[in-house]
């Protein structure tokens, strides 16, 4: 029953550019393997709409060729099979199909839309990047944001999304290094959270090594190498400890599949900051037991584990009553080998475990309904933490708060209600308030920190219990600010007076921030007379209604800004208008 897990590595790079790409196989021949691989995962489905998408991409395509001198529709194919494997419904894989052809191709989405439908409509469209041209340097930023958007309604775009990362990392070979280097690092600062938080680990082992392998050469096969050697002899290293355990384990009457399992590789070297020389066989694999019966026989079976091996003690971790974030559910422990290794064992049910691997896809693959996939989104609350705070936030806070809510790190902290509350670490009580929600966050006054009181810029520790004292007439004061560490707090604090006295404020605000940017002063130009100008060529009648169309987003920021006369250039000033006057 003991297996060892197969080697996670990285595909070998794709063959160099070809000269005269030869033309792909006919598009009966190219599309067929999909066709019996779906066919096999999910009997019944009707293969038609796959077959049609991909005669669509191929025709879209044809003539592109991706770095490696392959036809481009290779790369759809290959994503829309990767999402097959996962077991991806039909509708997923038409839509991953056609994830490129909006984005690359004459293929609008409205015709999109008439071939194949709005729900395939939804999906292409959020993995569809902004244009370059029209967003500037902010298309990265709200590219980003459309996919959280997009995956608020579905979350099988953001599922798209990282089977189209993965299939270019897998031929990242043919891409120059520099680029290597920067797909590499935006794969571990956004790629990975986001397939962690999805719980598709399958996605993000695979990811986390090829990017590891595309950044760090060197550390890489380091890693590889020291693993190699710690597991030569796996039933030597293990044998002993697996013994035992089944024993106990039968005679706690708790069946089960135990194994033992390899660590990836960057997990690897994160946990040995690069050190990898000399690693022992525990310190790279780890034991899993799924058992057999329902969740409470993890616990039978957890007590069987520390009777056959000593347990380290305080490494117990039981995210089983304490799911996280991922709707992940194990029991964590650590014990010591009969050779007085320690290892890591974890245990769960078999009922667990698919989602343990695949996370929200085990959700969709059984459901594979938008509604279903809707529903799946209310069980990850950091979604719906992410979704609440974006609205206020500019292009720029968006993206950094992005990064910093997905980094690991984070600290726990329960409300009185047993509310289990994660956060970045170093954040305050003002932060548990607003995590709390916004109308808590808005009117707190201060907080008792495991029963005493505590101020608003108190920094709260893991496993502190946190009740937040409010008054209804509280209200968010800039100072604040200081206090405030996550994206929820800071916009929310940020955008109070706007939220206070209405859009047209809003407007004003968005627009005197991106004056001062220019190193410009709005109330001068109002004072000249400029606004009351541009709102007259844009038809209102006072600059009121211009400030409120640039808050609701009808009237576009650089719009306005070209309707505002250019600062008279003052011998002496160096373009600053600030304090000029006529
Ligand atoms: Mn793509």
């Amino acid at each position: 029953m003991t297996t060892l897990e197969t080697a996670v590595s990285p595909r070998r790079p794709a063959r160099a550019p070809a000269r005269g790409a030869p033309p792909g196989p006919p598009p009966d021949e190219a599309v067929a393997p999909l066709l019996a691989l779906h066919a096999a995962q999910r009997p019944g489905s009707d293969l038609t709409p796959l077959r049609r998408a991909y005669e669509v991409a191929e025709r879209m395509h044809h003539g592109q060729t991706r770095k490696s001198g392959e036809p481009f529709v290779t790369h759809p194919l290959a994503v829309a099979t990767i999402l097959a494997e996962l077991g991806l419904d039909t509708t997923t894989l038409v839509a991953a199909l056609l994830h490129d052809t909006v984005e690359d191709t004459a293929y609008t989405l409205t015709e999109l839309r008439a071939d194949f439908g709005a729900e395939v409509g939804v999906l292409v469209d959020g993995v569809t990047k902004l244009d370059g041209h029209r967003w500037g340097e902010r298309a990265e930023a709200e590219t980003y944001r459309k996919i959280v958007l997009a995956a608020a309604a579905d979350l099988r775009v953001l599922v798209i999304k990282l089977a189209d990362r993965l299939h270019n990392l897998r031929t990242l070979g043919a891409q120059p290094p520099h680029k290597r280097a920067r797909i590499a690092r935006a794969t571990h600062e956004l790629y990975v959270p986001f397939a962690e938080r999805l719980g598709i680990h399958v996605l993000k082992r695979e990811m986390d090594d090829l990017a590891f392998a595309a950044g760090d050469p060197a550390g890489y096969a380091a890693a590889e190498r020291a693993v190699r050697v710690a597991l030569r002899d796996p039933a030597a290293a293990f044998g002993p400890a697996l013994a035992r355990v089944r024993a106990s384990l039968d005679a706690h009457g708790v069946p089960g599949d135990l194994s033992v399992r390899r660590s990836h590789l960057y997990a690897v070297h994160r946990a040995t900051g690069g050190d990898v020389a000399g690693l022992r066989a525990c310190q790279v694999a780890r034991l899993q037991l799924i058992v057999d019966g329902p969740d409470r026989d993890c616990y039978i079976a957890l007590g069987a584990v520390h009777a056959a091996l000593h347990p380290i003690p305080g490494q117990v971790r039981d995210f089983i009553a304490m799911p996280k974030d991922n709707l992940y559910r194990s029991l964590h422990s650590r014990v010591i080998t009969p050779d007085g290794d320690p290892v890591e064992v974890i245990i769960r049910s078999a009922a667990a475990h698919p989602v343990a691997e695949y996370g929200i896809v085990a959700h969709i693959r059984d459901a594979g309904t938008v509604a279903d996939a809707v529903t799946g989104r209310r069980d990850l609350e950091w979604l719906g933490r992410l979704l609440a705070w974006q609205r206020g936030a500019s292009s720029a806070e968006f993206l950094e708060g992005l990064r910093a809510g997905l980094s690991d790190g984070s600290i726990a902290v329960c409300a009185p209600s047993g509310q289990l509350i994660t956060l970045p670490a170093g954040a305050t009580a003002l932060d548990v308030a607003y995590a709390l929600g916004p109308a808590t966050g808005d009117h707190c006054i201060g907080a008792l920190v495991n029963g005493r009181h505590a101020a608003l810029s108190a920094e709260v520790r893991s496993g502190s219990v946190v009740q937040v004292l409010t008054d209804p007439a509280a209200a968010p004061s800039p100072g604040w600010l200081d206090s405030a560490v996550t994206p929820a707090a800071r916009t929310r604090v940020r955008t109070w007076p706007e939220r206070r006295h209405g859009p047209e404020y809003a407007g004003r605000a968005a627009l005197a921030r991106a004056f001062a940017a220019r190193r410009r002063d709005l109330p001068a130009a109002e004072a000249r007379g400029d606004a009351l100008a541009a709102a007259r060529a844009l038809g209102h009648g006072d600059p009121g209604p211009m400030y409120r169309a640039l808050h609701e987003g009808t009237l576009r920021l650089a719009d306005l800004l070209d309707r505002f006369p250019a600062p008279v250039r003052a011998p002496d000033s160096g373009g600053d208008d600030r304090g000029t006057s006529r």
